[in-house]
């Protein structure tokens, strides 16, 4: 039988505690109450793991460099109805789809497989339809590939 495992991509230790996870997603909000513009639940059409952390330290060692990557001048994006793109600074009407890097924290309990529990949830950067299309993610996407290796 397999063991559901990960490996921290950063000290490549094994996950034993929470996983800390950067997620590519495709979301849209749904405000509450049209009127008083505040955020209310969040629909999820796509998510997708793209780079797995054993800790909160680990990440923030990664952080830079995955910022690059995406080209963002600003990070950790206030979560309004309305959100400068973390790219251009174009507003992002968030009640349309759009592309959003998020950090999850998740918590794995038992074995074969394990079930996650997410505990924390943080954007890290919401991108604008030109910045980047909320659809599938290009095969030839930077984001992906291994040279997230650390120099
Ligand atoms: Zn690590
Ligand atoms: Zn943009």
């Amino acid at each position: 039988m397999s063991k559901l495992t990960f490996i921290c991509e950063v000290c490549g230790g094994l996950v034993q505690g929470p996983l800390i996870s950067l997620d590519r997603r495709i979301e849209e909000l749904t405000p509450s109450d049209p009127a008083s513009q505040t955020p209310g639940s969040l629909f999820i059409s796509s998510s997708e793991s793209l780079h797995h952390y054993c800790s909160h330290s680990c990440w923030q060692t990664h952080e830079p460099e995955v910022a690059a990557i995406l080209k963002l001048s600003t990070v950790y994006t206030a979560s309004g109805l309305v959100t400068p793109c973390s790219r251009c600074g174009t507003l992002v009407q968030r009640d349309s789809p759009y592309v959003c890097y998020a950090l999850t924290e998740i918590l794995l309990e038992g074995e074969d497989p394990p079930i996650g529990h997410c505990v924390d949830d943080q954007d890290f950067a919401v991108l604008c339809n030109d910045c980047e299309p909320p659809g599938p993610l290009a095969e030839s996407s930077e984001i992906r590939l291994d040279e997230l290796t650390l120099a």
